[in-house]
């Protein structure tokens, strides 16, 4: 009885934020799937008009509303030219949450995300036992990128270019900050700046599951970094996904559960940041955990504590740390593109951080694309779900990327690295895709 009081609730909440709407179609200016389709039902207002509805949708066909919800890249464009301000973002994933708190997780998800996700160990050592067998239907696609491609008998993902998964590892680095050590003599040697261990910082460092399971040389450069700027780093043992993917499914129980298993094991460490390399775990803490702690049993205090303590490592370079200079060496600067996640300029506000990130390595020369600032196409599901519409907006990108003739391209979020990996290293290109602090640490 009180879940069903609490589903009514949440769906005349959404029905009342949805007719926030005005209708006035600023949104379809600048929706990266509307610009493809061209169908009023991809654009924020179609689906905002149908979720005014969703008392009534819910009961006719909530499959229909949920694939409409589907084809939605949450990049957030549509929020930031939104005159009425509306929060789309919110009402999209309350929308998922209240369908499938109606209908339930279907058992291909359930298995997913209850049995696997939601237990950060077991998903581990799941992982890594996929990775034990990958090479057997992947091998290298031979271009620049370091992208895979699957075998020939292999049937799934064929039209493809992805990163093979790596061995997990711990990347916690809790001794005392040593320049004269071996491991920091290499690091440091790049600089003239002095080591000041009085300013010394003391930062967690959240790697996410795309950075440690595909992606740890993100990880090792973060560590890097955050090292060479007198930066003292530790880390959870086993920390588990900050939750996006179960919220954007629409389980919010599975979602609960990482926040409080994130929350006990942070909470356990001492430190003045909680410092994250991906877009979407910064964005997913700082404003979804409290978003949906409002409505749960999780303390709202704790959660909003953690939040504000949490900060993309772009901007605790530049803002909180010491962003020391990468001597030039003696060699052709390297020009460098770069592409803004959605989670980090559009919901986040960050744009200038990581181009100062860049530009601190002298040894590169950052040059402007145009349309920086447009979406991948990637949008987590929305890539394995509309993978034909997703190739359309990464090729535009990839177009844009090749006009720079830039030798690397660089994006503050793994799965934006991701898909532009994939086609950049489909269009054979000889382009690297990196993370602003590899660029910084190289
Ligand atoms: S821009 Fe905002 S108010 Fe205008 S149609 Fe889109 S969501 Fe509605
Ligand atoms: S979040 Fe992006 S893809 Fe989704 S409706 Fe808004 S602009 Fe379109």
């Amino acid at each position: 009885m009180a879940d069903l009081i609490k589903l009514i609730r949440l769906i005349r909440e959404i029905r009342d934020e949805a007719g926030t709407c005005k209708r006035c179609g600023s949104c379809q200016a600048v929706c990266p799937v509307y610009a493809q389709t061209g169908l009023e039902s991809d654009v924020a207002r179609g689906k905002l008009t149908l979720l005014e509805g969703l008392e009534q949708e819910m009961f006719k066909n909530p499959k229909g509303v949920l694939k409409r919800l589907d084809r939605c890249l949450s990049c957030g464009s549509c929020v930031v030219n939104c005159p009425r301000n509306v929060n789309v973002l919110e009402i999209f994933i309350k929308s998922r949450v209240a369908i499938m708190d109606f209908t339930g997780l279907s058992m291909v998800k359930k298995i997913i995300l209850r049995w696997g996700l939601s237990y950060p160990r077991r998903f581990d050592y799941f992982i890594k036992s996929v990775s034990l067998v990958q090479k057997l239907f992947m091998k290298p696609a031979g271009n620049k990128s370091g992208t895979f491609c699957v075998r020939q008998f292999f049937p799934f993902f064929r039209d493809r270019h992805f990163f093979p998964l790596a061995n997990l590892q711990k990347y916690g680095k809790a001794e005392p900050l040593n320049p004269s050590s071996e491991q920091n003599r290499s690091i440091f040697s790049k600089t003239s700046a002095p080591y000041n261990h009085k300013k010394e910082l003391k930062v967690a460092f959240f790697s996410g599951c795309v950075i440690r399971k595909l992606l740890p040389g993100i990880a090792r450069a973060s560590m890097d970094a955050l090292i060479f700027n007198n930066v003292k780093v530790v880390s959870s043992d086993r920390e588990g996904c900050c939750g996006f993917p179960a919220i954007m499914a629409g389980d919010r129980v599975t979602f609960n559960r990482l926040v409080q298993y994130n929350l006990a094991k942070f909470e356990s460490l001492k430190f003045d940041y909680l410092v994250t390399s991906c877009a979407t775990c910064t964005f997913a803490i700082k404003k979804i955990w409290p978003m949906m702690a409002k409505d749960s049993r999780i303390n709202l205090e704790r959660v909003v504590a953690l939040a504000e303590k949490t900060i993309d490592i772009n901007q605790f370079l530049v803002l909180k740390g010491e962003l020391k200079e990468i001597k030039k060496e003696d060699k052709e600067p390297v020009i460098v593109t770069y592409h803004d996640p959605c989670h980090l300029k559009k919901s986040l506000g960050i744009a200038k951080e990581p181009r100062k990130v860049i530009c601190a390595n002298k040894n590169y020369i950052l040059k402007e694309m145009e349309n920086a600032d447009r979406c991948c196409g990637f949008g987590g599901s929305f890539n394995l779900k509309n993978y034909s519409l997703s190739s359309r907006i990464g090729v535009e990108k990839q177009r844009d990327i090749r006009a720079t003739e830039c030798g690397i391209v660089a994006s503050g979020c793994p799965a934006c690295i991701m898909q532009i990996s994939d086609f950049v290293s489909k269009a054979q290109e000889e382009i690297i895709v990196k993370h602003p602090v590899e660029v910084y640490m190289s």
